[in-house]
Protein backbone atom coordinates (compact mmCIF):
# COMPACT_ATOMS: atom_id res chain seq x y z
CA UNK A 1 0.00 0.00 0.00
CA UNK A 2 1.29 3.46 -1.14
CA UNK A 3 1.67 6.48 1.50
CA UNK A 4 2.48 6.34 5.01
CA UNK A 5 -0.64 5.03 6.86
CA UNK A 6 -1.04 1.13 6.76
CA UNK A 7 -4.65 -0.42 6.33
CA UNK A 8 -4.87 -1.60 9.82
CA UNK A 9 -4.34 1.89 11.34
CA UNK A 10 -7.09 3.93 9.66
CA UNK A 11 -10.01 4.84 11.48
CA UNK A 12 -12.34 5.77 8.51
CA UNK A 13 -12.67 2.06 7.04
CA UNK A 14 -15.50 2.59 4.84
CA UNK A 15 -13.99 6.41 3.67
CA UNK A 16 -14.96 5.19 0.29
CA UNK A 17 -18.45 3.76 0.83
CA UNK A 18 -17.35 0.34 0.05
CA UNK A 19 -19.82 -1.49 2.97
CA UNK A 20 -22.94 -0.77 4.42
CA UNK A 21 -22.55 2.86 5.98
CA UNK A 22 -25.57 2.11 8.88
CA UNK A 23 -25.52 -0.05 11.95
CA UNK A 24 -25.04 -3.14 11.45
CA UNK A 25 -21.91 -2.29 8.75
CA UNK A 26 -20.57 0.05 11.55
CA UNK A 27 -20.93 -2.35 13.98
CA UNK A 28 -18.76 -4.68 12.08
CA UNK A 29 -15.96 -2.11 11.82
CA UNK A 30 -15.93 -1.60 15.04
CA UNK A 31 -18.48 1.34 16.19
CA UNK A 32 -20.32 1.24 19.36
CA UNK A 33 -17.44 -1.06 20.47
CA UNK A 34 -16.37 -0.85 24.06
CA UNK A 35 -18.59 2.18 24.07
CA UNK A 36 -19.49 1.30 27.66
CA UNK A 37 -16.04 0.88 28.93
CA UNK A 38 -15.03 4.06 27.67
CA UNK A 39 -17.68 6.05 29.55
CA UNK A 40 -17.21 4.03 32.68
CA UNK A 41 -13.17 5.10 32.55
CA UNK A 42 -14.70 8.82 33.58
CA UNK A 43 -15.16 12.14 31.95
CA UNK A 44 -11.27 13.25 33.59
CA UNK A 45 -10.18 9.87 32.16
CA UNK A 46 -11.60 10.48 28.64
CA UNK A 47 -10.37 14.10 28.77
CA UNK A 48 -6.86 13.41 29.79
CA UNK A 49 -6.48 10.96 26.54
CA UNK A 50 -7.66 13.09 24.34
CA UNK A 51 -5.46 15.60 25.63
CA UNK A 52 -3.10 13.33 25.49
CA UNK A 53 -3.39 11.70 21.65
CA UNK A 54 -2.52 15.07 20.44
CA UNK A 55 -5.30 15.61 18.35
CA UNK A 56 -5.95 19.23 16.90
CA UNK A 57 -9.14 20.01 15.77
CA UNK A 58 -9.63 19.09 12.05
CA UNK A 59 -11.58 22.06 11.09
CA UNK A 60 -8.78 24.47 10.50
CA UNK A 61 -7.73 26.16 13.72
CA UNK A 62 -6.07 23.65 15.24
CA UNK A 63 -6.50 23.98 18.78
CA UNK A 64 -6.32 20.68 21.07
CA UNK A 65 -9.31 19.33 21.05
CA UNK A 66 -9.00 17.60 24.77
CA UNK A 67 -7.54 20.81 26.05
CA UNK A 68 -10.82 22.59 24.38
CA UNK A 69 -12.83 20.64 26.32
CA UNK A 70 -11.52 20.85 29.45
CA UNK A 71 -12.24 24.46 29.24
CA UNK A 72 -16.02 23.62 29.43
CA UNK A 73 -16.90 24.11 33.73
CA UNK A 74 -16.59 21.60 35.55
CA UNK A 75 -19.71 21.44 37.12
CA UNK A 76 -23.43 22.14 35.77
CA UNK A 77 -25.29 25.02 37.18
CA UNK A 78 -28.92 24.96 37.55
CA UNK A 79 -30.79 26.52 34.47
CA UNK A 80 -27.30 26.36 32.44
CA UNK A 81 -27.20 22.88 30.66
CA UNK A 82 -24.16 22.15 28.78
CA UNK A 83 -24.50 21.51 24.92
CA UNK A 84 -21.99 20.04 22.30
CA UNK A 85 -22.17 21.30 18.89
CA UNK A 86 -20.55 19.86 15.56
CA UNK A 87 -20.28 21.87 12.62
CA UNK A 88 -20.81 20.59 9.71
CA UNK A 89 -20.84 23.24 7.61
CA UNK A 90 -18.03 21.97 5.85
CA UNK A 91 -17.87 24.64 3.27
CA UNK A 92 -14.38 25.77 2.82
CA UNK A 93 -13.99 25.32 -1.04
CA UNK A 94 -11.65 22.35 -1.70
CA UNK A 95 -12.67 20.46 1.46
CA UNK A 96 -15.08 17.82 1.30
CA UNK A 97 -13.85 15.31 3.72
CA UNK A 98 -16.79 15.54 6.32
CA UNK A 99 -19.14 14.68 4.30
CA UNK A 100 -17.78 11.65 3.59
CA UNK A 101 -17.58 10.34 7.14
CA UNK A 102 -21.53 11.47 7.03
CA UNK A 103 -22.51 9.72 4.06
CA UNK A 104 -20.31 6.35 4.82
CA UNK A 105 -19.52 6.00 8.46
CA UNK A 106 -22.34 8.03 10.31
CA UNK A 107 -21.99 5.76 13.24
CA UNK A 108 -18.82 6.04 14.66
CA UNK A 109 -19.34 9.84 13.91
CA UNK A 110 -22.55 9.51 16.30
CA UNK A 111 -20.69 7.17 18.91
CA UNK A 112 -17.94 10.40 19.69
CA UNK A 113 -20.95 12.50 19.90
CA UNK A 114 -22.15 10.36 22.72
CA UNK A 115 -18.77 9.99 24.24
CA UNK A 116 -17.86 14.17 23.80
CA UNK A 117 -21.07 15.29 24.87
CA UNK A 118 -20.43 13.03 28.33
CA UNK A 119 -16.91 13.96 28.88
CA UNK A 120 -18.34 17.44 28.90
CA UNK A 121 -21.85 16.80 31.06
CA UNK A 122 -23.52 17.63 27.84
CA UNK A 123 -26.95 15.55 27.92
CA UNK A 124 -28.04 17.34 24.29
CA UNK A 125 -25.49 17.32 21.10
CA UNK A 126 -26.87 19.63 18.16
CA UNK A 127 -25.16 18.64 14.51
CA UNK A 128 -25.34 21.49 12.03
CA UNK A 129 -25.16 20.32 8.76
CA UNK A 130 -24.05 22.50 5.37
CA UNK A 131 -27.22 23.73 3.74
CA UNK A 132 -26.07 21.83 0.56
CA UNK A 133 -25.99 18.64 2.05
CA UNK A 134 -29.08 17.34 1.75
CA UNK A 135 -28.14 13.40 1.42
CA UNK A 136 -25.45 13.58 3.94
CA UNK A 137 -28.30 14.88 6.19
CA UNK A 138 -30.69 12.02 5.48
CA UNK A 139 -28.18 9.74 6.01
CA UNK A 140 -27.29 11.36 9.52
CA UNK A 141 -30.89 11.32 10.41
CA UNK A 142 -31.65 7.55 9.35
CA UNK A 143 -28.67 6.58 11.66
CA UNK A 144 -29.76 8.97 14.63
CA UNK A 145 -33.04 7.17 14.00
CA UNK A 146 -30.96 3.77 14.22
CA UNK A 147 -29.09 4.24 16.91
CA UNK A 148 -32.48 5.62 18.54
CA UNK A 149 -34.20 2.12 18.04
CA UNK A 150 -31.16 0.51 18.99
CA UNK A 151 -31.28 1.94 22.44
CA UNK A 152 -27.81 3.86 21.85
CA UNK A 153 -28.75 7.53 22.15
CA UNK A 154 -32.04 8.88 23.92
CA UNK A 155 -33.49 9.12 27.25
CA UNK A 156 -33.26 5.50 28.91
CA UNK A 157 -30.27 4.25 26.45
CA UNK A 158 -28.29 1.54 27.48
CA UNK A 159 -25.25 3.38 28.56
CA UNK A 160 -27.34 4.88 31.48
CA UNK A 161 -26.24 8.44 30.58
CA UNK A 162 -29.04 10.21 28.68
CA UNK A 163 -28.28 12.08 25.27
CA UNK A 164 -30.26 13.58 22.91
CA UNK A 165 -28.88 14.22 19.25
CA UNK A 166 -30.53 16.61 16.42
CA UNK A 167 -29.72 17.60 13.14
CA UNK A 168 -30.23 20.73 12.46
CA UNK A 169 -29.93 21.68 8.31
CA UNK A 170 -28.19 25.48 7.85
CA UNK A 171 -29.08 27.36 5.19
CA UNK A 172 -25.71 27.62 2.98
CA UNK A 173 -23.72 30.51 4.16
CA UNK A 174 -20.06 29.80 4.04
CA UNK A 175 -19.62 32.51 7.72
CA UNK A 176 -22.05 30.01 9.31
CA UNK A 177 -19.16 27.65 9.52
CA UNK A 178 -17.84 30.19 12.12
CA UNK A 179 -18.39 28.65 15.32
CA UNK A 180 -20.38 32.11 17.11
CA UNK A 181 -22.09 32.79 13.51
CA UNK A 182 -22.93 28.57 13.83
CA UNK A 183 -24.38 29.46 16.96
CA UNK A 184 -26.07 32.43 16.12
CA UNK A 185 -27.69 30.43 13.04
CA UNK A 186 -28.71 27.54 15.19
CA UNK A 187 -30.50 30.13 17.73
CA UNK A 188 -33.09 31.01 14.40
CA UNK A 189 -31.43 34.35 14.33
CA UNK A 190 -28.90 36.13 11.17
CA UNK A 191 -25.67 33.78 10.69
CA UNK A 192 -23.44 36.29 11.98
CA UNK A 193 -20.68 35.69 14.16
CA UNK A 194 -20.61 37.51 18.01
CA UNK A 195 -17.48 39.46 19.37
CA UNK A 196 -15.29 37.33 22.11
CA UNK A 197 -15.02 36.97 24.71
CA UNK A 198 -17.06 35.75 26.07
CA UNK A 199 -16.20 31.88 24.16
CA UNK A 200 -18.99 29.71 23.94
CA UNK A 201 -17.40 27.18 26.59
CA UNK A 202 -18.67 29.98 28.74
CA UNK A 203 -21.57 31.50 27.02
CA UNK A 204 -22.56 29.88 23.84
CA UNK A 205 -25.77 28.23 22.59
CA UNK A 206 -28.85 29.67 24.16
CA UNK A 207 -26.15 31.17 26.34
CA UNK A 208 -25.24 27.96 28.42
CA UNK A 209 -21.54 26.57 28.28
CA UNK A 210 -20.94 25.30 24.60
CA UNK A 211 -17.98 23.38 23.08
CA UNK A 212 -18.35 23.46 18.95
CA UNK A 213 -16.24 21.02 16.83
CA UNK A 214 -15.60 19.71 13.29
CA UNK A 215 -17.08 16.60 12.63
CA UNK A 216 -13.34 14.58 12.25
CA UNK A 217 -12.64 15.80 15.32
CA UNK A 218 -15.71 14.29 16.88
CA UNK A 219 -15.83 11.04 14.58
CA UNK A 220 -12.12 10.00 15.50
CA UNK A 221 -12.90 10.32 19.23
CA UNK A 222 -14.26 6.53 19.94
CA UNK A 223 -11.50 5.07 17.99
CA UNK A 224 -8.58 6.87 19.62
CA UNK A 225 -9.91 6.05 23.03
CA UNK A 226 -10.33 2.16 21.99
CA UNK A 227 -7.21 2.19 20.63
CA UNK A 228 -5.21 4.14 23.11
CA UNK A 229 -3.71 8.05 23.46
CA UNK A 230 -0.55 6.75 22.33
CA UNK A 231 -1.55 4.80 19.26
CA UNK A 232 -2.91 8.10 17.68
CA UNK A 233 0.08 9.81 18.59
CA UNK A 234 2.32 7.41 17.38
CA UNK A 235 1.81 8.91 13.92
CA UNK A 236 2.83 11.97 12.86
CA UNK A 237 5.24 14.27 14.63
CA UNK A 238 5.46 16.11 17.76
CA UNK A 239 2.63 18.87 18.40
CA UNK A 240 1.17 17.50 15.05
CA UNK A 241 -0.01 13.87 15.59
CA UNK A 242 -2.23 11.60 14.57
CA UNK A 243 -3.97 10.71 11.29
CA UNK A 244 -5.97 13.25 9.15
CA UNK A 245 -8.33 13.21 6.02
CA UNK A 246 -6.93 14.80 3.51
CA UNK A 247 -8.97 15.89 0.46
CA UNK A 248 -6.50 16.37 -3.13
CA UNK A 249 -7.98 18.36 -6.45
CA UNK A 250 -6.91 20.31 -9.01
CA UNK A 251 -4.51 18.86 -11.36
CA UNK A 252 -3.30 15.71 -10.63
CA UNK A 253 -4.23 12.65 -12.07
CA UNK A 254 -6.63 10.98 -9.44
CA UNK A 255 -8.38 13.53 -7.48
CA UNK A 256 -8.74 11.74 -3.56
CA UNK A 257 -9.87 12.21 -0.20
CA UNK A 258 -7.30 9.78 1.83
CA UNK A 259 -6.90 8.97 5.13
CA UNK A 260 -2.95 9.67 5.89
CA UNK A 261 -0.44 9.90 8.94
CA UNK A 262 -0.12 13.44 9.44
CA UNK A 263 3.81 14.85 8.29
CA UNK A 264 3.38 13.34 5.16
CA UNK A 265 5.31 14.90 2.82
CA UNK A 266 3.24 17.23 0.42
CA UNK A 267 4.82 15.34 -2.90
CA UNK A 268 4.41 12.09 -1.32
CA UNK A 269 1.08 12.38 -0.78
CA UNK A 270 0.34 13.88 -4.35
CA UNK A 271 2.28 11.06 -6.16
CA UNK A 272 1.08 7.82 -3.95
CA UNK A 273 -2.31 8.62 -3.49
CA UNK A 274 -3.08 10.98 -6.61
CA UNK A 275 -1.20 9.38 -9.58
CA UNK A 276 1.04 12.72 -9.40
CA UNK A 277 0.55 16.04 -10.76
CA UNK A 278 -0.91 16.29 -14.34
CA UNK A 279 1.76 16.38 -17.03
CA UNK A 280 4.47 15.41 -13.96
CA UNK A 281 5.80 17.08 -11.06
CA UNK A 282 8.23 19.53 -13.27
CA UNK A 283 4.46 20.43 -14.74
CA UNK A 284 3.02 22.10 -10.82
CA UNK A 285 2.98 25.67 -10.30
CA UNK A 286 1.35 26.13 -6.88
CA UNK A 287 0.15 24.45 -3.99
CA UNK A 288 -3.30 25.49 -1.72
CA UNK A 289 -2.30 23.36 1.21
CA UNK A 290 -5.21 23.79 3.55
CA UNK A 291 -8.39 25.04 1.70
CA UNK A 292 -9.12 28.46 -0.04
CA UNK A 293 -8.08 30.49 2.52
CA UNK A 294 -4.23 29.75 3.14
CA UNK A 295 -1.80 31.19 0.64
CA UNK A 296 -0.53 29.14 -1.78
CA UNK A 297 2.99 27.69 -2.18
CA UNK A 298 5.06 27.56 -5.20
CA UNK A 299 6.52 24.09 -6.48
CA UNK A 300 10.26 24.48 -4.56
CA UNK A 301 8.55 24.51 -1.73
CA UNK A 302 6.22 21.43 -2.04
CA UNK A 303 9.43 19.71 -2.59
CA UNK A 304 10.06 19.62 1.15
CA UNK A 305 6.65 20.72 2.78
CA UNK A 306 4.98 18.32 5.15
CA UNK A 307 1.19 17.94 5.63
CA UNK A 308 0.84 19.41 9.01
CA UNK A 309 0.65 22.46 11.30
CA UNK A 310 3.81 23.59 11.88
CA UNK A 311 5.80 22.76 8.87
CA UNK A 312 3.20 24.98 6.77
CA UNK A 313 2.94 27.44 8.92
CA UNK A 314 7.01 27.98 9.00
CA UNK A 315 6.20 28.09 5.01
CA UNK A 316 3.84 31.22 5.84
CA UNK A 317 0.90 29.13 4.59
CA UNK A 318 -1.66 26.69 6.70
CA UNK A 319 -2.93 22.93 6.92
CA UNK A 320 -6.18 23.98 7.39
CA UNK A 321 -8.70 21.27 6.62
CA UNK A 322 -6.29 19.56 4.51
CA UNK A 323 -7.91 20.37 1.40
CA UNK A 324 -4.83 20.33 -1.14
CA UNK A 325 -5.82 22.40 -4.35
CA UNK A 326 -3.61 21.19 -7.18
CA UNK A 327 -2.47 23.85 -9.89
CA UNK A 328 -0.03 23.08 -12.54
CA UNK A 329 1.56 25.60 -15.02
CA UNK A 330 -1.62 25.94 -16.95
CA UNK A 331 -3.33 27.42 -14.42
CA UNK A 332 -3.81 31.66 -14.65
CA UNK A 333 -2.73 32.44 -10.99
CA UNK A 334 -3.77 35.98 -11.12
CA UNK A 335 -7.49 34.86 -12.51
CA UNK A 336 -7.66 31.94 -9.45
CA UNK A 337 -6.99 34.57 -6.70
CA UNK A 338 -9.82 36.55 -8.37
CA UNK A 339 -12.09 34.65 -7.89
CA UNK A 340 -11.53 33.32 -4.52
CA UNK A 341 -11.29 36.80 -3.70
CA UNK A 342 -14.97 37.05 -4.94
CA UNK A 343 -16.04 34.04 -3.24
CA UNK A 344 -14.83 35.64 0.09
CA UNK A 345 -16.43 39.27 -0.53
CA UNK A 346 -19.60 37.09 -1.63
CA UNK A 347 -19.37 35.50 1.90
CA UNK A 348 -18.63 38.49 3.70
CA UNK A 349 -21.81 38.83 6.28
CA UNK A 350 -21.12 42.85 6.63
CA UNK A 351 -20.64 43.04 10.20
CA UNK A 352 -17.26 45.19 9.98
CA UNK A 353 -16.52 47.55 8.10
CA UNK A 354 -12.46 45.87 7.18
CA UNK A 355 -14.38 43.07 5.96
CA UNK A 356 -17.70 44.28 3.98
CA UNK A 357 -15.55 47.10 2.67
CA UNK A 358 -12.39 45.66 2.39
CA UNK A 359 -13.40 42.22 0.36
CA UNK A 360 -15.27 44.03 -1.92
CA UNK A 361 -12.25 46.65 -2.89
CA UNK A 362 -9.57 43.74 -2.97
CA UNK A 363 -12.02 41.92 -5.28
CA UNK A 364 -12.19 44.88 -7.71
CA UNK A 365 -8.57 45.39 -7.68
CA UNK A 366 -7.41 41.42 -8.03
CA UNK A 367 -10.09 41.52 -11.05
CA UNK A 368 -8.12 44.34 -12.91
CA UNK A 369 -5.02 42.39 -11.86
CA UNK A 370 -6.27 39.32 -13.56
CA UNK A 371 -7.32 41.80 -16.23
CA UNK A 372 -3.97 43.52 -16.65
CA UNK A 373 -6.01 46.56 -16.65
CA UNK A 374 -4.30 47.71 -12.84
CA UNK A 375 -1.97 50.38 -12.44
CA UNK A 376 1.84 48.90 -10.96
CA UNK A 377 1.41 51.29 -8.12
CA UNK A 378 -1.70 49.78 -7.33
CA UNK A 379 0.15 45.96 -6.59
CA UNK A 380 1.66 47.94 -3.16
CA UNK A 381 -1.47 49.70 -2.42
CA UNK A 382 -3.64 46.43 -2.86
CA UNK A 383 -0.78 44.32 -0.06
CA UNK A 384 -1.46 46.80 2.03
CA UNK A 385 -5.08 46.97 2.42
CA UNK A 386 -4.33 42.92 2.53
CA UNK A 387 -2.83 44.13 5.88
CA UNK A 388 -5.63 46.46 7.13
CA UNK A 389 -8.25 43.87 6.83
CA UNK A 390 -6.18 41.23 8.55
CA UNK A 391 -6.67 40.81 11.97
CA UNK A 392 -8.78 43.86 12.00
CA UNK A 393 -12.14 42.25 12.03
CA UNK A 394 -14.53 39.87 14.66
CA UNK A 395 -13.87 36.94 12.31
CA UNK A 396 -11.39 35.00 10.62
CA UNK A 397 -13.52 35.60 7.08
CA UNK A 398 -11.09 38.80 6.80
CA UNK A 399 -7.86 36.55 7.09
CA UNK A 400 -9.07 34.24 5.02
CA UNK A 401 -9.75 36.92 2.02
CA UNK A 402 -6.30 38.61 2.84
CA UNK A 403 -4.15 35.31 2.90
CA UNK A 404 -4.45 34.02 -0.75
CA UNK A 405 -3.66 37.35 -2.38
CA UNK A 406 -0.64 37.39 0.25
CA UNK A 407 0.30 34.27 -1.39
CA UNK A 408 -0.07 35.20 -4.60
CA UNK A 409 2.17 38.25 -4.60
CA UNK A 410 4.78 36.85 -2.12
CA UNK A 411 5.87 33.94 -5.05
CA UNK A 412 4.52 35.23 -8.04
CA UNK A 413 4.33 38.94 -8.19
CA UNK A 414 6.88 39.22 -11.21
CA UNK A 415 3.99 37.63 -13.24
CA UNK A 416 1.57 40.03 -12.09
CA UNK A 417 3.90 42.41 -13.22
CA UNK A 418 4.52 40.87 -16.36
CA UNK A 419 0.34 41.11 -16.83
CA UNK A 420 0.18 44.55 -16.35
CA UNK A 421 3.13 45.62 -18.49
CA UNK A 422 2.37 43.13 -21.32
CA UNK A 423 -1.62 45.15 -21.33
CA UNK A 424 0.29 49.00 -21.11
CA UNK A 425 2.43 47.77 -23.87
CA UNK A 426 -0.04 46.07 -25.89
CA UNK A 427 1.37 42.84 -26.60
CA UNK A 428 -0.90 40.20 -25.43
CA UNK A 429 0.37 38.32 -22.29
CA UNK A 430 1.00 34.64 -22.46
CA UNK A 431 -0.08 32.02 -19.82
CA UNK A 432 -1.57 28.96 -19.34
CA UNK A 433 -1.87 26.48 -21.75
CA UNK A 434 -0.44 28.98 -24.34
CA UNK A 435 2.58 29.18 -22.60
CA UNK A 436 3.06 25.41 -22.90
CA UNK A 437 2.57 25.63 -26.17
CA UNK A 438 5.08 28.20 -26.87
CA UNK A 439 7.68 26.14 -25.23
FE1 LIG B 1 -18.73 39.33 9.12
FE2 LIG B 1 -16.47 39.62 7.74
FE3 LIG B 1 -16.70 40.74 10.10
FE4 LIG B 1 -16.53 38.06 9.91
S1 LIG B 1 -14.93 39.52 9.36
S2 LIG B 1 -17.90 39.24 11.20
S3 LIG B 1 -17.65 37.77 7.99
S4 LIG B 1 -17.93 41.24 8.27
Amino acid sequence: MPGILEDKDRIFTNLYGFQDPYLEGARQRGAWNATADILSCGRDWIITNMKNSGLRGRGGAGFNTGLKWSFMPKTVTEGRPHYLVVNADESEPGTCKDREIMRHDPHLFIEGCLIASFAMQAHACYIYIRGEYVFEREVMERAVAEAYAANLIGEDNDFGYPFHLYIHHGGGAYICGEETALLESLEGKKGQPRLKPPFPAGAGLYGCPTTVNNVESIAVVGTILRRGADWFSSFGRPNNTGTKLMCVSGHVNQPCNVEEAMSIPLKQLLEDHCGGVRGGWSNLKAVIPGGSSVPMIPIDQCETALMDFDSLRDLKSGLGTAAVIVMDRSTDLIRAISRISYFYKHESCGQCTPCREGTGWMWRVMERMANGTAEMREIDMLLEVTTQVEGHTICALGDAAAWPIQGLFRHFRPEVEARISSYRTGKPHVQGAALLAAE
